[in-house]
């Protein structure tokens, strides 16, 4: 009796010790690790300006004029390559892109079986359309989207044709449950932000010079609604949006990063403009 006492008390203390470990931001990188630059890739063509009052589902922004914009991401680590997010397909009428990501990424003198990770923040049309043109890489996407893609009955919001090759099996998939640390060297980090789709992710880049620039996916998309914790009516969770908020304020101020909201043509300044890189 004694010991089993003595055994329940070690367990909840090492549990207590396990919980109060503090969650320490996963920067800055490791010595050893390369050089790591980012640039930002035009993925839409904006529409005029237009109402944002849709994005709140406690009616704030009615008749905030915004116009959005449409942004992917590429990460150089080395010799190697990674994009984020794939943006709209070129079939996408009024909004495609006006030039492909293939054909931005060959002024960079970088072929699509060069990149080695395609890391996709969730399964919205505008972040995955051109996903396909990347058959040779590994896609990284949040568990709970990849659940929702492979489902017998994915919703119209999540189109399943740009993933086709992934979903028949042609395609390396790695379904991310949590964050992911994709070079194991903390310069690149998946973080899990759900709410906006259940496995929707942020992505954290840790560069020498600039420092940690934390790109938000659809976590939110605008100043506005950042600034006011705002949710859109059709994120699939409210609870997870304003945690996942919480989660990335508190990154932001702990490793005083540059946040980039994708959508805010406002803040594609933050970056130097194609074909430049911020380091
Ligand atoms: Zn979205």
């Amino acid at each position: 009796m004694q010991r089993r006492l003595i055994s329940l008390t070690l367990g909840a203390a090492l549990v207590a010790a396990a919980c109060a470990q503090p969650q320490q931001p996963p920067t800055p990188p490791a010595a050893s690790a390369p050089e790591v630059t980012l640039t930002r890739l035009d993925c839409g063509t904006a529409g005029p300006a237009a109402d944002v009052g849709r994005f709140s589902d406690v009616y704030s922004h009615q008749g905030l004029l915004l116009q959005l914009t449409f942004s992917c991401y590429l990460i150089k680590h080395g010799d190697e390559y990674m994009v984020w997010d794939t943006g709209h397909s070129l079939s996408a009428g009024a909004v495609a892109p006006k030039v492909s990501l293939v054909d931005q990424l060959a002024q960079l003198q970088v072929k699509p079986e060069q990149v080695k990770f395609v890391g996709i923040s969730h399964y919205h049309p505008d972040h995955t359309g051109q996903v396909g043109s990347f058959p040779a890489t590994t896609l990284l996407i949040g568990k709970g989207d990849w659940d929702v893609l492979t489902s017998p009955k994915p919703p119209a919001n999540a189109p399943t044709a740009p993933f086709a090759h992934f979903i028949s099996g042609g395609g390396k998939v790695e379904p991310v449950p949590l964050d992911k640390d994709v070079f194991n060297d903390r310069t690149v980090v998946m973080l899990a932000t759900p709410g906006h789709t259940p496995g929707h992710h942020s992505l954290m880049v840790n560069l020498r010079e600039k420092g940690t620039v934390l790109i938000s996916g659809d976590l939110m998309h605008f100043h506005e609604n950042y600034d006011s914790d705002g949710v859109p009516p059709f994120n699939t969770s409210r609870s997870e949006t304003l945690a996942s908020l919480a989660r990335l304020k508190k990154i932001a101020a702990n490793t005083r990063a540059t946040v980039i909201i994708q959508h805010d043509a406002r803040d594609v300044g933050k970056l130097p403009a194609f074909p430049a890189a911020a380091r």
